[in-house]
């Protein structure tokens, strides 16, 4: 079963000579029988009994076990080797403090791979007179206790072969007895190699005594028998020296004769009797006598004569189930509570900001955009067309130009999200609608009561209601009716009502606005320049949330709007919030829209105009002489040719400043009303209305402009009753003025004395593209517009007036789909392609990430690097604790690797246990990023009133910090196992 041959040994130890320790030692062993190796201190027992156990590996020479070499053996092949075929009894019991009596026993089991039993436990148990020890803790027992344990260790698995190294060396005797006679029992069975010093129970209980001195054998003598001679019924005589009597034998004479012989024969030796019981044992023991009456005796072993079963080598290569492992490891983690719980915490503080260092250094602005608008929005969502383009090609910077949108677009986007929005319209070529000038006081300044308008709605009250809003009083559907919002009537109700500014009777102190009051009035806006009505038929509620916007309720003065960033942000969001929603538009319908909306401005140009040598003009638009609402006095007939430039009278009268003399120019003298005060006393003027004559163009545009007049003029005149517009008696005196005199003569005087206009215009994105250069044209129309501006027929404008659109933005109701949205603000942040449209959201929170999103996006790199640093430090404690429990615990991996566990056992078990580590540090460490996210999210929302979602931690950090305590758990117990399990396990358990 078990043969070494010309096994060698040497041991070089770091300092002095080096020990031969096995000297070429061949032996071969039989199937059964206790083998006992006897030898003085330091002749090399424990090497040759740990070489044969491969807890040592021999220098030289094989071991043969079932007739198979182990030449090749590699460290694993022995792993399985002890764990199949042996049981290791140490002196030092080697058995593992952390687990209990039952588990220790139980383990020899399960690393085969079997089931522990509680039964199967008792059983041996019993066997080795521990029953009822199974849930012991090891520290509570005896020496001897401890051994039995070690031994029922060794026997639970059933090995074949079991070593015993000076197992009785720790004993009293009466226990050193017992463990032999239960040694000398199993030996029946299997081949118990046992070492020993003494040479008295080696040759009492040993079948076969091998004793080596320096590492050589110097003898082997096995157990013969001798049969004794019986010479009557009672009396047997033993190998000529011992005569035995049986018990209640009656000696007869003939005996007696026998005996008298006997002893008289051995005359020249003394001759020991001896009848007392109780030196019995040392009778037997020094003349070997067995219970048969046969006297033991040794001879030199005959090897030859042995004859061993043939069997062939199959060893179980051992495997501890996870659970196993994981409950190994989990208990031997209550051993250093302390240190633990400090490295845990450490961890996990580590791993958490970590994790919460990733997630502001992964800080994506669309996931968070996108988690503040729909936090935000409520569902509608707005959009903006906008225009990229590079001002040069070789700009790497990319401009972004807000146009506007048509419905071609609007058809586009319903393609592209599936959304319907409907265009928002501009008034005029105004970016919002004012409507304060109906305010009766502003005292109490606050953002939070709107004066503007964003534009025209069209819908109806079917639609107004499918979207959830409320309407009081009526649907406008009438030209020039609209309806406000609840939000706007608050303004009113904030700052009062008025329409005494524009002629009317109407003055409503803030305490006397009600709802029933402000419908059936009217508003006046300038549309550009001209002032102009709707009739409000109807308020309607668009759940305008203003809870969001207390703070900005409660400042009562502009100081205390922008004393706090978060009030400044605030006050951002909520004109954004405004601005963009429903709350901002006046509802109306197409006829009101087809008046106001399309005026024939089209903007987003540059437009570049000299006359003569005067000065360099530069403008953003032009109009569309045949769209405009304006008075046009043309010089012939009642249209532009493609060579002709219509002038506004604002552009006409600057003319004047620019050196052209248009006093020179004549018309029939036109007498106009003027106010003329009169002083009468100190603080007491009267306007009389008196005439005067106007006779040239110069003198008609200045007097037709404010600062000349006429706006006293008007002002006098209403409080005497007139109920015109401003504009109204401004263009009634246009009119006057211009058809006093053949309009064409007018035009024929100005053409002398006004040479040609040269107009360039190109495309506002970049210089790339003129749609006109330094073309020529002549002045051949006026355009009562208090703007100044130029005016071409249709086809001059065509080139860039294609894509021009109505809509200052787009709005839809409904979008509560957050993959949407996230595409959505995909897209708005796509800013990257050099002459493309794109449709950006806006909304509430886009001030505040348009704010910050730079600055974040610097600091997250920063916030990279501290989580790398918070993730190497986390790695550290965690490797450092990991790796030093280990290293202590290298006798505990020698024990385990001598019961028969591999290395991967052993590395599966304190993985286990690392991995506990490293579960427990990772879910809190998570926890923590988590709700350390929300607890800055929220105090951005209520300190600073930023209703942006900072930090979206998310499966990445989850992932990340998982991966790295999973990694760091690997490897911090890899390395310090490896180096271990590359150890001799001899030398593990003997912490070398
Ligand atoms: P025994 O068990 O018979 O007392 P050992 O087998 O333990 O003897 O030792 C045999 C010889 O080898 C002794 O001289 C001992 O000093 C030496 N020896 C044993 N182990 C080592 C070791 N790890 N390093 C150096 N010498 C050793
Ligand atoms: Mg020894």
């Amino acid at each position: 079963m078990l043969e070494v041959k010309d096994l060698y040994r040497e041991y070089k130890p770091k300092k002095g000579e080096p020990v031969v320790a096995l000297n070429h030692v061949s032996v071969k062993f039989p199937d059964k029988g206790l083998v006992f190796i006897l030898g003085k201190s330091g002749s090399g027992k424990s090497t040759l009994l740990n070489v044969m156990g491969g807890l040592d590996k021999a220098d030289g020479g094989d071991i043969i076990i079932k007739g198979k070499s182990s030449k090749n053996f590699k460290q694993g092949d022995f792993d399985s080797y002890r764990n199949t075929y042996l049981g290791f009894i140490f002196q030092e019991y080697n058995i593992l403090d952390e687990f209990n009596v039952g588990q220790n026993i139980a383990l020899a089991i399960e690393l085969q791979g079997q089931k522990a039993t509680s039964e199967e436990i008792n059983r041996i148990l019993e066997e080795v007179d521990l029953k009822g020890y199974g849930s012991r803790k090891t520290n509570e027992l005896s020496g001897g206790q401890k051994q039995r344990v070690a031994i029922a260790r060794a026997l639970v698995k059933d090995p074949d072969i079991i070593f015993g190294d000076e197992p009785t060396g720790a004993l009293d005797s009466k226990t050193g007895i017992q463990v032999f006679d239960t040694l000398k029992k199993l030996a029946e069975k299997k081949l118990v190699i046992v070492v020993s010093h003494d040479r008295e129970f080696a040759e009492l209980y040993g079948d076969r005594v091998i004793e080596l001195a320096d590492g050589k054998i110097i003898s082997d003598i096995e157990k013969i028998k001798v049969a004794g001679e019986r010479t009557s019924q009672g009396v047997t005589l033993i190998d000529q020296s011992v005569i035995k009597v049986d018990k209640d034998y009656e000696l007869t004479d003939d005996d007696m004769a026998v005996i008298k012989k006997y002893l008289n024969e051995k005359k020249n030796q003394e001759r020991l009797i001896s009848l007392d019981d109780s030196v019995n044992a040392p009778f037997k023991r020094i003349t070997r006598i067995d219970d048969f009456g046969n006297k033991e005796s040794f001879k030199k072993t005959d090897e030859e004569a042995i004859v061993n079963k043939k069997e062939e080598f199959k060893s179980i290569k051992s495997r501890l189930s996870l659970r196993k492992c994981f409950r190994i490891g989990g208990s031997s983690l209550k051993t250093k509570p302390f240190r633990l719980v400090i490295t845990i915490l450490l961890a996990i503080t580590a791993f958490g900001m970590f994790g919460l260092a990733d997630t502001m250094g992964s800080y994506d602005k669309i996931t968070s955009t996108t988690k503040s608008i729909m936090d935000l929005s409520g569902d509608s969502i707005a959009l903006e067309k906008n225009y990229l383009y590079k001002y040069n090609k070789e700009d790497d910077y990319i401009s972004s130009q807000k146009v506007y949108a048509n419905d071609n677009d609007l058809s586009e986007l319903k393609t592209k999200y599936g959304i319907d929005f409907k265009g928002v319209y501009r008034v005029g070529n105004n970016e919002s609608v004012d409507f304060s000038n109906c305010f009766k006081t502003r005292d109490n300044y606050s953002v939070i009561y709107p004066s503007s308008a964003s534009g025209l709605y069209v819908s109806n009250e079917a639609e107004v209601r499918s979207l959830g809003y409320n309407i009081n009083g009526s649907y406008p559907i009438n030209k020039n009716e609209i309806a406000i919002t609840k939000i706007m009537y608050d303004s009113f109700k904030k700052n009062g009502y008025s329409n005494k500014n524009y002629g009317g009777v109407v003055d409503l102190a803030p305490a006397d606005v009600s709802e029933d009051k402000i419908i059936g009035n009217s508003i006046s806006i300038y549309i550009d320049g001209d002032q102009k009505y709707f009739t409000i038929t109807g308020i309607i509620d668009t759940k305008f949330n203003m809870n969001r916007y207390q703070d900005l309720v409660a400042a009562s003065t502009n100081t205390d709007l922008t004393s706090t960033i978060g009030n400044y942000m605030l006050q951002n969001q909520f004109q954004y919030d405004y601005k963009y929603g429903f709350h901002s538009l006046f509802f109306t319908n197409e006829e009101t829209v087809l008046d106001y909306a399309n005026d024939g401005v089209i903007s987003n140009i540059n437009v570049e105009y000299t006359i003569g040598d005067s000065n360099r003009n530069y403008s953003n638009y032009v109009g569309d002489i045949s769209k405009t609402n304006h008075i046009v006095k043309y010089a012939n007939g009642s249209s532009l040719d493609n060579n002709s430039v219509a002038v506004s009278a604002q552009l006409l009268r600057n003319l004047n400043y620019d050196g052209f003399n248009l006093y020179n120019i004549n018309i029939d003298p036109v007498e106009v009303e003027q106010v003329i005060w009169e002083y009468k006393s100190e603080d007491e003027y009267e306007a009389k209305l008196s005439n005067t004559t106007i006779s040239n163009i110069g003198e008609a545009l200045q007097y037709l402009s404010d600062d000349y007049g006429l706006k006293e003029l008007y002002e006098y005149k209403v409080e005497k009753g007139y109920t015109g517009t401003y504009n109204n008696l401004r263009n009634y005196y246009l009119d006057k003025l211009f058809t006093s005199y053949n309009t064409q003569l007018i035009f024929d005087s100005i053409n002398s004395n006004i040479p040609n206009m040269s107009v360039t215009i190109s495309s506002y994105y970049g210089n790339n593209n003129k749609f006109m250069d330094n073309a020529s044209f002549k002045i051949s129309a006026i355009v009562f517009d208090t703007r100044s501006m130029l005016y071409f027929n249709s086809d001059v404008v065509a080139p860039f007036s294609m894509s021009q659109g109505q809509y200052t933005f787009v709005i839809a109701r409904g979008v509560n789909d957050e993959s949407l949205i996230r595409k959505i603000v995909t897209d708005t942040y796509n800013d990257k392609e050099d002459n493309t449209i794109v449709f950006k959201i806006q909304n509430g929170v886009m001030p505040s990430y348009n704010s910050i999103n730079s600055l974040i996006e610097t600091l997250s790199q920063v916030f990279l690097y501290v989580g790398i640093g918070f993730a190497v430090f986390a790695s550290l404690m965690l490797f450092n604790f990991i790796t030093i429990s280990i290293s202590y615990k290298k006798r505990e991996i020698g024990i385990l690797r001598a019961v028969g566990a591999r290395s991967k056992d052993v590395f599966n078990i304190f993985f286990a246990e690392s991995f506990i580590i490293a579960m427990i540090a990772f879910t809190f460490a998570i926890v923590l990023t988590f709700v350390i996210s929300m607890v800055i999210n929220n105090s951005l929302i209520n300190e600073y009133n930023l209703l942006i979602t900072l930090l979206t931690p998310g499966i990445r950090q989850v992932l990340l910090v998982l991966a790295v305590s999973i990694g760091v758990a690997f490897i911090s117990t890899f390395i310090p196992v490896y180096k271990i399990a590359m150890k001799r396990p001899i030398d593990a358990i003997r912490d070398r």
